[in-house]
């Protein structure tokens, strides 16, 4: 504790003169330099004032007095303790009547090390109203010391606290144990003089901080951070781009990368449907499936939610891995590529982009926008108009399949809204992917709600693709081409037996729902919207758990609507070879012997032997 820095109370009259005495007298709890929001307000003129309701009033022992600042949000009240602290309980009581309960949800105690809080990590969020009258306190998981202490006020809260109190002792600490607001990596952003994100252009200096393992583990890195997306933009609850200044692996991610996205989910209120997808995309053996994790995220200390932390779309050996082009590379086999492009609906929002000669909207993400040279941009569009033309010789068919596939069984509107395609250096084949976007996906549409009683592809519903050419492109493979259609087929056939079955599929939500639980708690406190029809919902369930049925439910049914559509019969024994004489063997998982055929076996997973083949097999 250092008293000297303690300003504010030894100028302070004699009654607060006391209140030192008596604060000093527990060895834990700490004093300093009282900081924070300048502007208070005076509620009784609603003028900011610089004496009445002011920092002060947050450390002055009395409960019927309290901070409120004049500006809204992201205002905060605090300690300078003069050297390192590590912190190990906080106190707060809210203002003093009905409006200030409920003012301390969501307000966040963090600590820092730099006098502008860049640095700064959280070190507990409230998630219960506020006790009148009282002083509420809480234990605090984190072992490394900080010199700056404060509590920043929920959204829209005027910050309104009657008291603030930090507990603890003087110390560097270690960094050994980090606290995570739940169970989830915490990635807590810090903006230079709390500078908001407010478009897509320009990027706000930050120190991006990401914390996981348990607490175990940090990456505290500058960067930079904006906006990103299209429609989703249009929610309160922002989607975010961050930038590092420099690559970092970022939590289990396989790239080394600047570019990370923050996607918010906010139509999704199973908070999943993105990285439910990227799991069938893996399962799909699509080349390249975009990293995605999910994250509680806090900007400039205001909780802002549950996001996914995913990759950005762009060339990289870990991301889309093709030719990175320089501007020089305008002949020969250079010219060739990589390129990475997306067919896309906003194309001509965009600066680099082109219109396929059969009308194809068609955006250019690799080279940049702003290396791009003429020669560059006409070679692609040459080459993506002959493969247009001639699709049969020119594309991936099973990277395309495999993506349609995966668009259809998630009945994702936004398919051919948004189509990532890429071409290598020497290879005039256009590729597929990677998938992208799907939080109106598995049934969240309501202009196709409910997906599994259409008997039409969704793709084929209106307003689903970029452009009625791409409509058509799409229709003259996979409705109207044999050799395409029986590839269909064939690819999932080959899925059937490989992850896309009723089983595995529930499990992989049961798992991400169990992942989430403690952070959509947090996230729908934040933003209240459960039984609101936002973005395209087509429903309100009603709950977290009825919202997660929906979609375990919905692909139940999908896999079966898939099977009908195609004509094809899934029986659990078409991997074995009728042609092969060779005796089956039924096992278990637990390896008993179960017989030699599947037919009158409880529902379950086996393993079936025949000959050299074996393979894993549901029965449902
Ligand atoms: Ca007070």
């Amino acid at each position: 504790m250092n008293i000297s820095k303690c300003a504010f109370f030894t100028t302070l009259l004699t009654s607060q003169t006391l209140a030192i005495t008596a604060i000093a007298a527990d060895d834990n709890k700490l004093i300093g330099t009282i900081i924070g929001t300048p502007k208070s307000v005076d509620y009784s003129t609603n003028d900011s004032s610089i004496t009445i309701n002011t920092c002060a009033d947050a450390f002055d022992n009395d409960l019927n007095t309290f901070f409120a600042s004049f500006d809204r949000s992201y205002t905060w009240v605090g300690l300078d303790l003069g050297s390192a602290h590590v912190i190990t309980k906080v106190g707060w009581s809210p203002r003093n009547d009905v409006n200030g309960e409920g003012r301390v949800v969501l307000g966040l105690f963090e600590g820092a090390n730099q006098e502008d809080f860049m640095d700064a990590m959280p070190l507990y969020i409230i998630t219960e109203k506020g006790k009148i009258g009282e002083i509420s306190h809480a234990d605090v998981q984190c072992s490394k010391g900080f010199r700056y202490v404060r509590y920043v006020g929920p959204n829209d809260a005027r910050c309104n606290i009657a008291e603030i109190e930090f507990y603890g002792h003087e110390g560097e600490g270690d960094e050994s144990k980090l606290y995570q607001l739940t169970n989830l990596p915490t990635v807590t952003i810090h903006t230079k003089n709390g500078e908001i994100p407010y478009d897509k252009e320009h990027d706000i200096p930050s120190q991006i901080t990401i914390i996981s393992k348990d607490g175990s583990q940090i990456l505290s890195e500058p960067g930079g951070i904006r906006e990103r997306g299209n429609a989703s933009r249009g929610f309160d609850k922002k989607p975010y781009r961050i930038k590092f200044d420099k690559k970092q692996n970022v939590l289990d991610a396989p790239a080394k990368a600047k570019k990370w996205t923050l996607i918010n989910n906010y139509g999704d209120k199973t908070l999943m449907r993105n990285l439910l997808a990227f799991r069938i995309s893996q399962i799909m053996g699509m080349p390249y499936t975009p990293y995605g994790t999910a994250v509680d995220v806090i900007l400039n200390g205001e909780y802002k939610g549950c996001y996914q932390l995913c990759d950005q779309i762009e060339v990289n050996s870990n991301r889309v891995d093709i030719t990175e082009m320089k501007p020089k590379d305008i002949d020969g086999e250079e010219l060739t590529g990589g390129y990475l492009i997306e067919i896309d609906a906003y194309a001509n929002q965009e600066t680099s982009w082109f219109r396929s000669a059969k009308g194809i909207p068609v955006t250019i993400k690799s080279p940049d926008d702003d290396e791009i040279v003429a020669e560059q941009h006409n070679y692609i569009k040459e080459k993506f108009d002959q493969m247009e033309k001639n699709w049969q010789t020119y594309l991936d068919l099973n990277t395309f399949l495999r993506h349609f596939i995966i668009g259809e069984l998630s009945g994702n509107t936004d398919t051919y809204w948004s189509t990532y395609m890429y071409k290598h250096r020497s290879n005039d084949i256009f590729y597929t992917g990677p998938v992208w976007d799907f939080d109106i996906a598995f049934e969240n549409d309501n202009r196709t709600y409910p997906i599994n009683n259409k008997t039409d592809y969704i793709y084929r519903s209106g307003g689903s693709y970029a452009s009625d050419s791409m409509k058509n492109f799409v229709d003259n493979i996979v409705i109207y081409n044999a050799n395409a259609k029986k590839q269909l087929v064939d690819i999932w056939d080959e899925v059937r037996h490989n992850g896309i079955n009723a089983e595995h599929l529930t499990a992989i939500v049961d798992s991400l729902e169990t992942q989430l639980q403690a952070s959509q708690e947090l996230n729908f406190m934040r933003w209240p919207i459960m039984n609101t029809k936002v973005h395209q919902n087509p429903e309100t369930w009603g709950s977290y758990a009825a919202e997660v049925d929906n979609v375990r439910n919905y692909l139940k049914r999908r896999v079966v609507w898939f099977d009908n559509k195609l004509k094809y019969t899934y029986t659990g024994i078409a991997p074995i070879d009728a042609n092969n004489n060779a005796p089956v063997e039924v096992y278990d998982l637990a390896g008993r012997h179960c017989g030699n055929s599947l037919g009158t076996l409880p529902r379950g997973l086996y393993v079936v032997k025949q000959g050299n083949e074996t393979k894993k097999i549901v029965v449902k």
